[in-house]
């Protein structure tokens, strides 16, 4: 049985459903507070549990056989991160602590973890590969390369192994458009624009055109949801394999601008969107771009919807249906 942490968010709950259509029996562990009940599979067994509670996760279990963890719960908005350090040190470490704790204690030696491009800050070069600088550039970023930092001791000491997935920018929904992106309040670009195309919102609001890049805005690399998640079950399966720890990339190693995106969404959705120029966000370095080639190559991560199109019709379809 498979242990997801976080499984009732966007990205989680997309796993959940890709690990039960793989035939892996799925256990969800969420405490709700930015997930949703409806977004989990019905196929799985569900307990509403804050990973920070250890009796309770240790009565999970005590009573499941687990083989592996994947952990996605956490909290990830860098501005709300910048302002209150606290929540994310607690929620994201102490949290994670726990679960490693845990699973120390259960003998369970295999966990996938959701990291982020975050943890670069400013790169000094992009694409960007595993070895380069980490030295984030806000307590989000901060408080993942922790957790990575606290895995590595965790394997060197107790043998427990790890694969770390650095996210770049996720976006999309899965094709049955029966889960996507809902984040209350929503910050994200793509579900922002779609949001303005359906009318929901008046503007779009451009946070910088003032950065470095060829028209002012700036660039990150998105990577389909579903896409991200087939890279969590081959790192899964690598571990269920017996593999060394390791940490990968998860981006295409292409990049598009805010601009670029606007008028992507625009096109795809046939719609006139009214932007205005907004002063910077703090911390928006000019560009991310993964270098993916570690993944591809280590991983046998072979990415089906490299498609700036794709990823964006998929989020419009489940946005009219939900939204
Ligand atoms: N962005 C923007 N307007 C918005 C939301 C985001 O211009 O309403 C920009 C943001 O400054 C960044 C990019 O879009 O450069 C992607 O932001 P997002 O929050 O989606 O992801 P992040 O890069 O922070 O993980």
């Amino acid at each position: 049985m498979i242990l997801v942490c976080g499984g009732a968010g966007y990205i989680g709950s997309h796993a959940v459903k890709q690990l039960l259509d793989c035939n892996y029996k799925v256990l969800v562990i969420d405490n709700l507070s930015t997930g949703y009940k409806e977004n989990i599979d019905s196929r799985a067994l569900f307990y509403n549990v804050d990973i920070r509670d250890f009796k309770e996760l240790d009565n999970i279990f005590k009573m499941h056989k687990i083989d592996a963890v994947l952990h996605f719960a956490a909290n990830s908005i860098v501005s709300e991160s910048v302002k209150d350090p606290y929540k994310y040190y607690e929620n994201n470490v102490l949290g994670s602590l726990n679960l490693l704790k845990c699973m120390k204690n259960n003998n369970i030696l295999k966990i996938v973890f959701s990291s982020t491009a975050a943890v670069y800050g400013n790169p000094k070069r992009v694409p960007i590969e595993e070895t380069d600088e980490t030295i984030p550039t806000n307590p989000y970023g901060e408080t993942k390369l922790a957790i990575e930092k606290i895995l590595k001791w965790f394997d060197n000491a107790y043998n427990i192994k790890y694969i770390s997935l650095r996210y770049f920018n996720v976006a999309g929904a899965d094709k049955s458009a029966n889960i996507g992106e809902m984040h209350n309040p929503e910050t994200h670009l793509i579900p922002l624009v779609i949001k303005t195309a359906l009318g929901e919102r008046e503007y779009m609001y451009i946070f910088g055109d003032d950065y470095n890049t060829f028209d002012g805005t700036c660039i990150r690399d998105y990577i389909h949801v579903t896409d991200l998640v087939d890279a969590h079950i081959l790192a899964l399966e690598k571990l269920l394999n017996n593999s060394e720890s390791n940490i990968y990339n998860l981006g295409y190693g292409e990049g598009f601008s805010v601009k670029q995106i606007i008028e992507r969404v625009s096109y795809v959705t046939n719609s006139n969107i009214k932007v205005k120029i907004e002063k910077r966000r703090d911390g928006d370095p000019d560009i991310l771009i993964a270098n993916p080639n570690k993944a591809i190559n280590d991983l046998r991560f072979k990415p089906k919807y490299n498609d700036l199109d794709y990823i964006i019709k998929s989020a419009f379809n489940w946005h009219k249906k939900f939204i």
